[in-house]
């Protein structure tokens, strides 16, 4: 099973492709991880990647189409993998074309306010990785492992604004995955088990 997952930050993208890759037993790529784990490292990938990460932008296609093609050859995709954060523009869902067949791209959609109330309220587990929100914590503590939690630098609020301008996700994105008549849109309004029972039923459609 070969997915691409759409959508704004803050939509629980990540959250989804956690879910269907344990569901499912296939690899969770996201891109923004692949470069925080490299900028958390002082990579030459890294160095370069941040500059653009911290001023809210995109990073350029000829960096991080490559980290893709790079990661989707690894023994672990070929049981199926969930894309998470790529393709984001017109040229990296053509590159994506050429190194492999996707079965569907599911767009998870935010209304701009909520995604705002979300990402200023994100926090994240230094311990575990985990993703969580303010009022999830307990006593100021990651809920899942008791870790201590940081803001990521990103969610600052003027990056957010920056984000959401410069990083709306293009309709002709859109258009090429319904052009091939492989795109569904769901609402994230709801909690994230609900969100995960409309994903899961799409992907259920899906022939092995
Ligand atoms: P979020 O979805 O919460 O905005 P991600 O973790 O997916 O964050 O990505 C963090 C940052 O990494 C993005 O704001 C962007 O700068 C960069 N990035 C991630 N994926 C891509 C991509 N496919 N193309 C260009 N830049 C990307
Ligand atoms: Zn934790």
């Amino acid at each position: 099973m070969k997915i691409v997952l759409l959508g704004p930050p803050g939509s629980g993208k990540g959250t989804q492709a956690n879910l269907i890759c344990k569901k499912y037993d296939i690899s969770h790529i996201s891109t923004g991880d692949i470069f925080r784990t490299n900028i958390a490292n002082g990579t030459a990938l890294g160095k370069k990647a941040k500059e653009y990460i911290d001023a809210g932008s995109l990073v350029p296609d000829e960096l991080t189409i490559k980290i893709v093609e790079d990661r989707l050859k690894q023994d672990d995709c070929k049981n199926g993998f969930v894309l998470d954060g790529f393709p984001r523009v017109r040229t990296q869902a053509e590159a994506l074309s050429k190194m492999t067949q996707i079965d569907k791209a599911i767009m998870i959609d935010l209304d701009d306010e909520e995604i705002i109330n979300r990402l200023s309220k994100r926090r994240m587990c230094r311990k575990c990785g985990n993703p969580t929100h303010l009022d999830n914590l307990i006593n100021g503590y990651c809920e899942k492992c008791g870790g201590e939690v940081y803001t990521r630098a990103d969610d600052a609020p003027e990056v957010i604004k920056q984000r959401l301008i410069k990083q709306k996700l293009p309709q002709d994105v859109v258009d090429f995955y319904k052009d091939l008549g492989l795109f569904e849109k769901i609402n994230s309004t709801n909690s994230m088990e609900e969100t995960f029972k409309l994903v899961d039923s799409i992907l259920s459609g899906i022939k092995e």
